[in-house]
């Protein structure tokens, strides 16, 4: 278990919005190079995957959160092909959002605040958990985003905002806590 599970899981339907067998679908959105697929190995406990680089992979994995379990089914396929059509069900699919860019590039960080755009385009009347993630954190000295720009944008936005670093393993076990956390705060005040 936890290596690459390879292509999406159309097998993985989640269950009724109470069941605590609800497994909630988290898309990874970004550039290419940002490092999601970085994000993703290390959510999924791959360590050496170098095999598991190019095609798409979906991660599957639960979390103790605040006492609490959460099963969590995490899409690195933004990039498996250039079609529309996956663009779009990306788009769809998804339970929450991680929209990852670079802090060393600002035009990763631009596309950003489109997929925002697009997403909310896309989910118009739903509330949807969405972290804006400044990866390659480590990378000090070629830094083009500061992390004001960052959370500002966040700000605008209406998301939750954290600076990583992949290569360090620096607050990637707080982004993937914080969008459980994100995921059951929005589906308590749902059931409200
Ligand atoms: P993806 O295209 O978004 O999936 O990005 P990848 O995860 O494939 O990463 C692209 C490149 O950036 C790879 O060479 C990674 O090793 C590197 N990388 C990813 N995250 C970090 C990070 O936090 N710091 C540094 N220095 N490099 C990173
Ligand atoms: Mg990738």
């Amino acid at each position: 278990r936890n290596s690459c599970v390879s292509d999406s899981s159309d097998s993985v339907i989640s269950s009724g919005s109470d069941s605590d067998g609800q497994i909630y679908k988290v898309v990874l959105l970004g550039e290419h190079g940002v490092g999601k697929s970085s994000l993703a190995r290390i959510f999924g406990g791959v360590e050496d995957s170098s095999d598991c680089e190019e095609t798409g992979n979906t991660y599957d994995r639960s979390l103790v959160v605040d006492d609490e379990e959460t099963s969590i089914l995490l899409y690195d396929i933004w990039e498996q092909d250039n079609s529309q059509w996956l663009k779009d069900q990306c788009m769809r699919m998804g339970d929450a959002y991680i929209i990852v860019y670079s802090v060393t590039d600002k035009s990763s960080f631009e596309k950003a605040s489109e997929l925002r755009i697009q997403l909310r385009r896309a989910r118009q009347s739903e509330n949807i958990p969405i972290i804006l993630v400044g990866n390659k954190s480590d990378l000090v000295r070629s830094r083009e985003v500061s992390v004001d720009e960052g959370s500002a944008c966040a700000v605008v936005f209406d998301c939750k905002f954290i600076e990583t670093s992949a290569s360090l393993h620096h607050n990637v076990r707080d982004l993937f806590e914080g969008i459980v956390r994100q995921i059951r705060l929005r589906k308590d005040s749902k059931e409200e």
